[in-house]
């Protein structure tokens, strides 16, 4: 009995893995979030899909287990990468009772290194990815880790930056930052990454960061010390010297 969690990468299918395309292919059902099913409508016809709106996530992969349970071959689809932010650790932990269902994570292009590749190379040397979605875990514990990530002067790439009920999160996020770093660390964020012509790209100092507007489809990456603009791409250098 097979479950595949599948990482779709970013958006456009050039930019998933052969492997992804295979396992899709090859299953009788597919589960996921609407937004992602409609990504890959080429691949999915004529199959069972199960999509219920996004706070459905334990739901929805209870019935993946179930039907691969049945004997069915079933696909888990997540943005960028199943095992980030996505639906790979909840497949686990729901089949933990069920030994005869194997799980397979295919790994996928995450949103930091979609967003980085469009921005130039902001994520050359060490870094870290931040979620600022408080919904399972609570913000202290996310202030903890911007503070300590700036003050180690890491890059620090975030996920789910803003949305309307967390409309100064992002802010928020900055003036921890400004704590360690100095406001005119240059900085960057990418809206739908690969999603065709609504991608959006933008780059700013910490400074600028704190005031602009982004929403929950913007991957945003703040710099370190050593992070430059050379030709409007945001590079982090690595210390060669040139
Ligand atoms: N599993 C996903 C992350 C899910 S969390 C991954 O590995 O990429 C959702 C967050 O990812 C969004 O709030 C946004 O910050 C980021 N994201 C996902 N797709 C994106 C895209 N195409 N462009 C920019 N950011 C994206």
């Amino acid at each position: 009995m097979k479950l595949f969690a599948i990482g779709l990468g970013p958006g456009d299918l050039d930019y998933m893995a052969p492997r992804a395309r295979e396992a899709l292919l090859q299953s009788d059902v597919i589960v996921g979030y609407t937004t992602y099913m409609a990504l890959i409508t080429e691949l999915t016809a004529g199959k069972e899909l199960i999509s219920t709106g996004m706070t459905g996530e334990t739901e929805r992969c209870a019935a993946a287990v179930e039907e691969a349970l049945k004997g069915k071959t079933v696909s888990v689809v997540s943005s960028g990468d199943a095992g980030i932010y996505g639906m790979a650790s909840l497949l686990y932990e729901l089949a933990e009772k069920h030994p005869s269902v194997e799980i397979e994570v295919i790994p996928g292009i995450t949103a930091a290194v979609s967003a980085a590749a469009i921005l130039g190379s902001p994520l050359t040397n060490d870094f870290a990815v931040i979620s600022l979605s408080d919904h399972l875990t609570p913000w202290e514990i996310i202030e903890k880790r911007l503070d300590a990530c700036s003050s180690a002067d890491m890059v620090v790439c975030i996920y789910n930056p803003q949305s309307s009920q967390r409309s100064d999160y992002l802010q928020r996020a900055c003036q921890i930052s400004l704590r360690h770093k100095a406001p005119d660390t240059k900085c960057g964020y990418v809206k739908n990454a690969y999603r065709g012509d609504t991608t959006e790209v933008a780059i700013c100092t910490l400074d600028e960061l704190q005031s602009r507007n982004v929403d929950m489809f913007t991957t945003v990456i703040i710099g370190n010390s050593t992070t430059v603009i050379i030709d409007n791409k945001l590079v982090t250098t690595r210390g060669y010297a040139v």
